[in-house]
């Protein structure tokens, strides 16, 4: 933990209240045993979906952590990214989506695929809140404060006709499959729509209607890659 994120409801109303918090929960534990923080110790703190600061520890016992903070700047710009990934594996989606969030993608759409298992969809492992956690934890990690905003397309052929050219108004779109005869660009810094397939990879027909709505296809080279690989290397390649 980089920065410890503080929500909204952690927050007094009191104006005298209004830059100290009290915390008993996980991060409490985290600053007490992970950082063997002490009084006085001074932390770098940051209000989801706000600025981040520092924040200096008043009071520390066996289970509470009190903390006065000030919050004076803005968090690390989000890349320009939505990226578009077909569903993963269950287990590793939490992974995947951190270290999305960790890179700094600003929109996450979670898409179906004739590759993706239907019961992946109804997986715990890929719920709203266990999605948010892992997002928090990418937070975290950067330093960040601004959550992605997720979504999910449960319906391949629907979402690629009818939202995914809305979506790349003024956004180049790319498709990244290891079997297109072109490398990739340069590098990325105008706003950017990159779909990345399933395990299994998307299907010559989803490939097809990905193109026809305006995604233009790249490899990386001839190693296929997991996605969680592909995922970090393709975003480090194009906008870091
Ligand atoms: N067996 C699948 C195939 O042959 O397409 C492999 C899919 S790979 C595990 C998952 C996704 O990572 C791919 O659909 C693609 O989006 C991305 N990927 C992996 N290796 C890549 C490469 N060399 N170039 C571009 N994209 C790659």
């Amino acid at each position: 933990m980089n920065l410890l994120l503080l929500q909204p409801e952690d927050l007094g109303t009191h104006s005298d209240d209004i830059n100290r918090v009290t915390l008993s929960d996980w991060r409490a534990q985290h600053i007490r045993e992970v950082l063997r923080a002490s009084s006085g110790d001074t932390l770098k703190v940051g209000l989801l979906n706000g600025l981040i600061g520092t924040a200096t520890i008043t009071a520390i016992s066996n289970d509470k952590v009190s903390l006065e903070f000030e919050l004076h700047k803005p968090p690390p710009p989000k890349l320009p990214l939505t990226l578009l990934l077909a569903l993963p594996r269950p287990k590793m989606a939490r992974r995947i989506i951190r270290a999305a969030t960790e890179l700094g993608a600003a929109e996450i759409i979670l898409l179906n695929s004739y590759r993706v298992d239907k019961s992946y969809w109804q997986s715990p492992l890929v719920s709203d809140e266990t999605l948010h956690k892992a997002m928090l934890e990418g937070l975290e990690q950067a330093g960040d404060t601004h959550l992605p905003i997720l979504q999910r397309a449960t319906r391949f052929k629907p979402f690629v006709e009818d939202q995914l050219p809305n979506l790349l108004k003024n956004k180049i779109g790319l498709l990244a499959h290891p079997y297109a005869d072109q490398g990739p660009p340069h590098s990325v810094s105008q706003a950017c729509l990159l779909a990345i397939g399933p395990e299994g990879g998307f299907i010559p027909y989803e490939c097809e209607k990905l193109i026809a709505a305006g995604l233009q296809s790249f490899s990386l080279g001839p190693r296929i890659l997991k996605t969680e690989t592909a995922v970090s290397t393709l975003i480090g390649r194009l906008f870091l």
